[in-house]
């Protein structure tokens, strides 16, 4: 039989009695496919099991934190651990010095570390730290990449190709919004305009350096050294959002992959083992500002708490127990695309899939994706009949062409053919 939502439905129903759209984070409630999203009951290895019953081999890993799988024994053992010995004490611990230790190791530009609670909280405060270091105002983003929804960053471009910012969302200030400007992403020469024209005022250029948020875009070659090039000419510093691909694309994220050193870094994701963590890092004489080494404030009552520490240094051990870890997420994740792009030539359909490391991402469209313009010629209804006929044959994908998706340690070459055969009926349907 096929599957049924029936509980998530009135699940559903009752959640939006009680929380803004019956949701923590708005793409969970499936606004860019329709339809009911599942309410999960658990999870184990590369499962969901919703609360109808329903199982799924998910590649959304909580948005990208799961890169061992769900309830990981070693994760679990190391909260079990934890949680028997108090939940949080706001004040110092071994484990927030191990977490930073193993996370400089990966990304040595990361001379000092600060742990906070969400990827959000690690763009914010890089950022009044980057104002504060340089004593300039303005901050240059990417159209189409996230970094979180504090106001600086909440921004959309104007019109046209480099712009000061407009808010996007209502409650964010024009003047907040105006102090970012937005350019295209995998474009040198709009950057280099854009500090001609201001930059002598630019703080801080923020950018993923492999873009996960408006499906999977990677830089393309020389791009990021000419980013930083720019940004160093101008005196200007250079932030990696590596929330997202930190410990994805290589476990030295993208910054070692591609052999390009940020001034700062933002992580988030892998580095908390699935609790809430985010951390921001970089030059020791530029971090040395943050208080309460110097005068930059910045805070939490939670921050570094024991058992996100616990499931992160957890994480990052067992990621480089296996020397073969990275290769074999990879080679997994390269064999679904290949069998994705078989089977979508198969059906006649034009297809873009992605794929870096252990994330990957697919456009219904037969143009080139390289920013965001480019992105959004993909066919979002296909994408949604796409979406929902994988849902109905197990396979948990991001709901929404926008996003990444991600393998896991966990995800078996069963499941990856499970993944394709799924895939073959989806394209079919797509196809009709
Ligand atoms: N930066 C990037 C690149 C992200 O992908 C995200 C979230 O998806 C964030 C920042 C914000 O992180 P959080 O949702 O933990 O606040």
């Amino acid at each position: 039989m096929g599957y049924q939502f029936v509980k998530s439905a009135a699940a559903f129903a009752e959640a939006k009695e009680y929380i803004p759209g019956g949701v923590n984070s708005p793409v969970r409630s499936f606004r860019g496919v329709g339809g009911t999203p599942p309410f999960i009951a658990r999870a184990a290895g590369s499962r969901l099991y919703d609360i109808d019953g329903n199982e799924y081999i998910d590649y959304v890993g909580s948005w990208g934190p799961m890169i061992l799988g769900h309830a990981h024994p070693a994760v679990t053992a190391a909260l079990q651990k934890a949680v028997l010995q108090g939940t949080s004490y706001g004040a110092p611990t071994l484990l927030e010095t191990e977490l930073a230790q193993l996370i400089r190791l990966a990304f040595p530009s990361m001379e000092l570390v600060r742990m906070v609670n969400s990827g959000t909280e690690a763009t914010m405060s890089v950022l009044r730290l980057a104002r504060a270091y340089t004593k300039r105002s303005r901050i240059v983003k990417f159209v189409g990449c996230y970094h979180g929804h504090h106001d600086s960053l909440l921004v959309k471009a104007g019109s046209g190709a480099a712009t000061l910012g407009v808010p996007d969302s209502p409650g964010v200030p024009a003047s907040v919004a105006g102090g970012t400007i937005s350019v295209p992403y995998n474009d040198a020469d709009t950057l280099a305009q854009v500090f001609a024209q201001y930059g002598e005022d630019i703080a801080a250029v923020i950018i993923e350096p492999v873009a996960g948020n408006m499906g999977l875009v990677p830089p393309c070659e020389g791009y990021l050294q000419k980013v930083r090039d720019i940004t160093s000419s101008y005196g200007a510093l250079l932030i990696f959002d590596e929330v997202m691909c930190g410990f994805r694309v290589a476990y030295g994220g993208a910054q070692a992959l591609f052999g390009i050193k940020p001034d700062l870094t933002c992580l988030g994701k892998v580095i908390g083992g699935g609790l809430p963590v985010g951390a921001y890092g970089g030059r020791r004489d530029i971090m040395e500002h943050i208080a309460p080494a110097g005068p930059v404030y910045q805070a939490g009552t939670l921050s570094g708490n024991p058992l996100a520490m616990s499931a992160g240094i957890a994480t990052l051990r067992t990621l480089t127990a296996d020397p073969d870890m990275y290769r074999k997420l990879t080679g997994k994740t390269a064999a679904l695309a290949v069998g994705l792009r078989n089977q979508a030539e198969r059906y006649g359909l034009s297809l873009q899939f992605h794929q870096l490391g252990s994330m990957f991402g697919l456009f219904f469209t037969d143009q080139p994706v390289y920013d965001y313009d480019s992105a959004t010629t993909a066919d979002t209804e296909a994408f949604a009949v796409y979406f929902h006929t994988m849902l109905e044959n197990g396979i948990y994908l991001a709901p929404s062409q926008f996003e990444a998706g991600f393998m896991s340690a966990a995800h078996s070459e069963a499941d990856i053919a499970a993944t394709i055969a799924a895939s073959a009926k989806a394209f079919a349907k797509v196809a009709e």
